[in-house]
């Protein structure tokens, strides 16, 4: 059996930067499996590919949750990437840290290091800031962020000149000293490529001897020597493999496939595993408990002004962009994300923090209702753009379960929205918001009408009916392998050693302790980068 001193479970935006810091000394040898294939595809390196690979099963788990009670029993879509990069291959590309609170009450959940001040130079580190070097941001790292300022659409203007009619403040930052008000987002594409982590990390390392890399390789179980990690087996090709770990196994799989691995090998809560015949190698009740996302609505305008939809609606226009792309050193609507500008605000006073994320994007181009499908590269026939809001830090908590021994077999995902008081008064505020912004000038000359839901929604209960009917995941899913202190209550210790057995990490978004105000990745990829300290300090001590 090959040997190797570690595995890592999954090549996304954790597990990539796992494979490239643990190899970078050539002192030990990693195997890094992927379920999924290459990332070579255009779709998923030309940023609007976004639109094409959301629904690829080539490229994306594509699973469903649960029938969701408070969303009037629909089925979350839960797309996951499973390729070379993982979701950071298939994401929208929007670059936002979180707010500085997020991680100090990660530190204050019992996580000592994980504070705002102990995890910012891991941000730094990871960053190549347009900005440049300061206490805030990082140059030279692996992850190019652009400021794409000079690219947006001029209706992206309109909206942060309304929110300062509202009393929202601009800022020219979100990860700077001002990561409240409203501006525009920073995001992960280089010269109109995408900065996945399989770009910026694992290239970089590919051609190194100690790191092997097995696309197509589905990671079935981590096979214990008593409650030591000693091993990985795996699917390849059909056939079942295995590899050893000399030193640690450390699984990468994300907040779905995360908690659905360590439940097949044997940790997981004690019931759930006996009831499928599965042996237990350590009870810990907390494995796939405690998931978390943002859902977000999003209303649509029709608009007075030409927006995005109308450079990309008509065959000629995506003619038109195509061939910016490729003449104009890769710049036009295709080198974008669609999310261009947003904002963090607090929606009623007394808050210490901003409980309300907002994203405005100058096109329009499908409703949420359609299900798994996106028509983002057919946007509608006519100038329209949307704005979305969800809360920042959502209070109520789903899971996701393994139903069946089998590993290819979909894990039941229970997303429990608007379980909590909070999470409801913040739909209504979130839409009394939207509706305040589209009311101000200069954004309010521009809007012909409110498409959906429309004018007759106006009432609290009209407007949570509506956000029972069309709200959908913002696919931030995080916190199902929660890092804690106490092993009843948290399934990894702060330094991502699962409790109750050795050799044996988890470092993905599955540990956040609770979720961060805006978009995930960032924080993913800086979870990789601490995580790979930690393993590398530990590697100076003998193995046990
Ligand atoms: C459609 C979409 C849009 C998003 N937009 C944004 C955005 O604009 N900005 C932002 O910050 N965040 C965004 N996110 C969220 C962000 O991308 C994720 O939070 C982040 O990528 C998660 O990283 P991870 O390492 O936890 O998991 P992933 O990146 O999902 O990596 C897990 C990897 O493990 C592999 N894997 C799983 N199971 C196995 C197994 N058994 N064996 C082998 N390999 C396995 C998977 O195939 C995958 O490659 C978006 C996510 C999605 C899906």
């Amino acid at each position: 059996m090959a040997q190797y001193d570690y595995i890592v479970i999954g090549a996304g935006s954790a597990g990539c930067v796992l494979a490239n810091r643990l190899t970078a000394g050539g002192m030990h040898s990693v195997l890094l499996l992927e379920a999924g294939g290459s990332d070579r595809s255009p779709w998923i390196q030309v940023p609007i590919g976004y639109g094409r690979t959301f629904n690829d099963p080539r490229y994306n788990w594509m699973y469903e949750a649960e029938p969701d009670a408070a969303l009037g029993g629909r089925r979350q879509f839960v797309p996951r990437g499973k390729v070379l990069g993982g979701s950071s291959s298939i994401n929208a590309m929007v670059y936002v840290r979180g707010q500085p609170a997020d991680f100090d009450d990660w530190a204050a959940a019992g996580n000592p290091g994980w504070s705002w001040r102990e995890v910012l130079p891991y941000f730094r580190k990871l960053e190549d800031h347009p900005g440049g070097e300061s206490g805030y941001h990082g140059v030279g790292g692996p992850v190019r962020i652009s400021d794409v300022s000079a690219q947006v659409h001029p209706l992206c203007g309109s909206f942060i000149a309304a929110c300062a009619r509202v009393g929202i403040p601009r800022t020219p930052d979100f990860n700077g000293a001002q990561p409240e008000g409203a501006g525009l987002w920073q995001v992960t594409i280089k010269d109109g490529v995408r900065v996945s982590t399989a770009n910026a990390y694992l290239k970089p390392a590919r051609a190194r001897r100690n790191l092997e890399v097995l696309t197509r390789a589905h990671a079935t179980r981590v096979l214990f020597e008593g409650r030591r990690a000693a091993g990985v087996e795996f699917l390849s090709g059909g056939v079942r493999l295995s590899a050893q770990a000399r030193r640690e196994v450390i699984v990468s799989a994300g907040a779905i496939n995360s908690p659905q691995l360590l439940e097949l090998s044997g940790v997981g809560d004690a019931q759930l595993l006996r009831r499928l015949d599965l042996p237990l190698v350590a009870d810990s009740p907390a494995v796939g408990r405690g998931l978390q996302d943002h859902l977000a609505v999003s209303y649509f305008y029709r608009s007075q002004v030409p927006t995005l939809n109308d450079q990309l609606a008509p065959f000629t226009g995506k003619v038109r962009a195509a061939l910016t792309y490729l003449l104009a050193a890769r710049r036009g609507p295709l080198a974008m994300s669609v999310n261009q500008a947003g904002a963090f605000v607090r929606s009623r006073p007394g808050l210490a923090l901003p409980n309300m994320h907002v994203y405005f994007n100058p096109a329009s181009y499908s409703t949420t209702t359609a299900g798994t499908s996106r028509r983002l590269l057919n946007p509608d026939p006519y100038p329209g753009f949307l704005m979305s809001f969800n809360t920042c830090r959502p209070t109520s908590r789903g899971s996701v379960h393994i139903r069946s021994p089998d590993p290819r077999a979909s894990p039941a995902i229970v997303l429990n929205s608007l379980a909590t008081e909070s999470d409801v008064q913040d739909v209504f505020e979130g839409a009394r918001l939207l509706r305040r912004i589209a009311a101000s000038e200069p954004l309010a000359s521009s809007i012909a009408s409110e498409r959906e839901p429309g004018s007759a929604v106006r009432g609290d209960a009209e407007v949570l009916a509506d956000f029972r009917q069309r709200a959908g995941s913002v696919f931030h899913d995080c916190g199902t392998c929660v890092m804690g202190p106490e092993p009843r209550t948290a399934v990894v210790d702060p330094q991502l050693r699962v409790h109750g057995v050795s050799g044996l990490r988890v470092a993905d978004a599955s540990i956040f302790p609770n979720i961060t105000s805006g978009n995930t990745n960032a924080a993913v990829i800086m979870v990789g980068e601490k995580a790979a300290d930690l393993i590398l300090q530990d590697s100076h001590t003998p193995q046990a």
